[in-house]
C-alpha cells in the first residue's frame, strides 16, 4: 500500500496519466540496480517533459516526499534506491537526441537516452561521445551525468565531467537552472554544471543536457605486454604517460586475472606478473608513429613479450584476455565485491602489493584489474556469501581496501560513484570541513533534503 499522501496521489496522476505507476510489479521494478540491493518506491512517476518534471517536484517537496530519479538502474553502489520510500522519477520518456550539432562538435539530448544509441547517432558524423562504461548498451546518458561515468578511453578522452558543455536540471526547491553553454570556452560565474555532475541526483535533476563530441578516430591499433612483476608494468605505465602520445587505453591485469583469463575465460596468454593493453588511434599519417612511440615506452626491464596487432581483428584477438575476465570472475566465486579506487599512477605497485596482503591475511581471493592510464583499479573481493566466515571476511576486508587507497593518496571512486555503498566511507576521504561545505552546496540545491536522501553524505 502507498503511503503517499492521497492529495500528493490525485495531483500526479492527473499530471502524468499512464505515467503514473502504482502497481505493485511497476514498484519492484523500479526498485533495485546492480549492487544487488532493493528498496520500494510508494509510486513511480514516468514524466514526458520537463514541465512535468518541476510539478513533480514541487509535488512532492510541498509532501517532503522522498524523490528518486531514474536512469536504466544499473548503478553499482545503490544510488538509485529509494530507500526511503517516496517517487522514483524514471527518465524512460524522456529519451530524445534533440540536436546534434557536429559543426559545434555538440548535442543536445534528453536524459534518457541510452549511450549506445547516442554513439549510433552520432557515428554517421564521424562523432563520438566519450564516455565508454562498459554498461553503455544499457545505461542513460543522465545516469552516466549522475555518477560522472567512465571506461578505458577516460584516459585519453577524459570522463563524463570533461565531455558535457551545459546543463539543464530541476533543483530541489522545484525551480529550472540552466548552466554552462553550447560553447568550448566559459568563463562566466559559478560553473554549476560540473558540481550537479557526479551529485548522484542529490542536487538536481537533470533534464536536458549539451555533451561535448569528440572526432571518431579513423583506425586503431593495440600492444599487448606482458611483464615480470606489477613493478616492471607499473613503471612502464609511468613511462608511457610521461612521453607526449596519449594512449587511447591503458588497461592493466595482475597476475591472477592473467591466469583467469586463461584458465576460465579461455584466452591464449601465457602466465605472468602482469599485463598492460594498450591502445592507439589515428589515421593513416599519424597512427605508425604512435605505435611505435608507446612500444618504446612499453619496453623496459622486466617486459617478457610486446605483440603488435596492426588492424582491428588482430586487435580484437589480443583484447580477448581482458574482455574473458570478467565472465571469468563471475563463473568462480558466487559473490563479488568490485571496488574502483584509484590512486595515482605512480603508486600502482603499492596498491596492488597492498591488495595482495589483503587478500593473504583475510584469506580471500582479491584480484585487481582496470584503467591503469588513470591509477584506477577495480580491486574484486570474491567470496561465497553463503558461506558465513568468508562473507564477513570479505566485509572487513573492504575498510581496509579503502584505508589503503586513501594512504597512498588516492580517492574511494574512479566511476561508480559513492551512492550508499560507499557512503560510510567519506568521513575518511575528506576532514569535517570539507563535509560541512559538501552538506552547504546540498542545502543549497535542495533545502528540505528530498532529492536521493541517504546518498553520498554520510
Ligand atoms: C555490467 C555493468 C558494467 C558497468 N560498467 C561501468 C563502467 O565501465 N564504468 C562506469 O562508470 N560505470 C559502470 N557501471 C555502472 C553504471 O552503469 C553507471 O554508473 C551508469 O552511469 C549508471 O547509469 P544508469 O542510467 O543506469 O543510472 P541509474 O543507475 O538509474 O542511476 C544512477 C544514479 O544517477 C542518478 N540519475 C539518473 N538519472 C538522473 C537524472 N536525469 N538526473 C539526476 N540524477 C540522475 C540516480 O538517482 C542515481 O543516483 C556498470 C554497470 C553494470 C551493470
Amino acid at each position: 500500500m502507498s503511503s503517499l499522501p492521497a492529495s500528493l496521489v490525485d495531483e500526479l496522476s492527473a499530471l502524468l496519466g499512464d505515467g503514473w505507476l502504482t502497481g505493485a510489479s511497476e514498484r519492484a521494478a523500479h526498485g533495485n540496480d546492480n549492487s544487488r540491493r532493493s528498496a520500494l518506491p510508494d509510486a513511480v512517476a514516468v514524466p514526458s517533459t520537463r514541465e512535468q518534471v518541476v510539478a513533480i517536484v514541487r509535488a512532492c517537496r510541498a509532501h517532503r516526499v522522498p524523490i528518486v530519479a531514474r536512469g536504466a538502474g544499473t548503478s553499482s553502489t545503490g544510488a538509485v534506491l529509494p530507500t526511503a520510500g517516496g517517487v522514483v522519477v524514471s527518465f524512460d520518456r524522456m529519451n530524445r537526441i534533440l540536436d546534434i550539432r557536429a559543426g559545434d562538435r555538440c548535442v543536445v539530448v534528453e536524459p534518457g537516452v541510452l549511450n549506445g544509441d547516442l554513439q549510433r547517432a552520432l557515428a554517421p558524423h564521424g562523432l563520438f561521445w566519450p564516455p565508454d562504461p562498459a554498461s553503455a548498451e544499457l545505461c542513460t546518458v543522465g545516469g552516466n551525468l549522475a555518477c560522472n561515468a567512465g571506461g578505458p578511453h577516460t584516459v585519453k578522452y577524459g570522463a563524463t565531467r570533461d565531455n558535457v558543455l551545459g546543463l539543464s536540471a530541476v533543483t530541489g526547491s522545484g525551480e529550472l537552472i540552466r548552466c554552462g553553454s553550447a560553447t568550448t570556452k566559459d568563463a562566466t560565474g559559478y560553473d554549476l554544471t560540473h558540481l550537479i555532475v557526479g551529485s548522484e541526483g542529490t542536487l538536481a535533476l537533470i533534464v536536458e543536457a549539451t555533451l561535448k563530441l569528440a572526432p571518431l578516430p579513423p583506425q586503431r591499433a593495440s600492444l599487448r605486454a606482458l611483464y615480470l612483476d606489477v613493478a616492471s608494468a607499473a613503471a612502464a605505465v609511468s613511462r608511457i604517460m610521461a612521453q607526449p602520445v596519449t594512449p587511447a587505453m591503458l588497461e592493466f591485469m595482475d597476475a591472477a586475472c592473467i591466469r583467469l583469463a586463461r584458465d576460465v575465460g579461455g584466452a591464449d596468454i601465457p602466465d605472468a606478473g602482469a599485463l598492460l593493453m594498450i591502445e592507439a588511434d589515428g589515421d593513416a599519417a599519424t597512427l605508425p608513429h604512435a605505435v611505435a612511440v608507446l612500444a618504446h615506452a612499453a619496453r623496459g626491464a622486466g617486459l617478457l613479450s610486446l605483440d603488435t596487432a596492426p588492424d582491428e581483428i588482430a586487435s580484437e584477438k589480443l583484447w580477448a584476455a581482458r574482455k574473458a575476465l570478467s565472465p571469468a570472475l563471475r563463473s568462480i566465486a558466487p559473490g563479488k565485491i568490485n571496488e574502483d579506487v584509484v590512486v595515482p599512477v605512480t603508486r600502482i605497485p603499492d596498491l596492488v602489493d597492498g591488495i595482495q596482503a589483503l587478500a593473504r591475511e583475510f584469506d580471500l581471493r582479491i584480484v585487481a584489474f582496470g584503467h591503469a592510464g588513470n591509477g584506477n583499479l577495480h580491486a574484486n573481493i570474491l567470496f561465497d556469501p553463503d558461506d558465513t566466515s568468508q562473507d564477513a571476511r570479505a566485509q572487513a576486508a573492504l575498510p581496509r581496501l579503502f584505508a589503503l587507497t586513501l594512504a597512498l593518496g588516492g580517492t574511494l571512486s574512479g566511476e561508480h560513484g559513492i551512492g550508499l555503498a560507499k557512503r560510510d566511507f567519506m568521513v575518511h576521504a575528506f576532514d569535517p570541513a570539507t563535509l560541512a561545505a559538501m552538506r552547504a552546496v546540498k542545502a543549497a540545491f535542495d533545502p528540505d533534503g528530498v532529492l536521493n536522501p541517504g546518498k553520498v553524505l554520510p
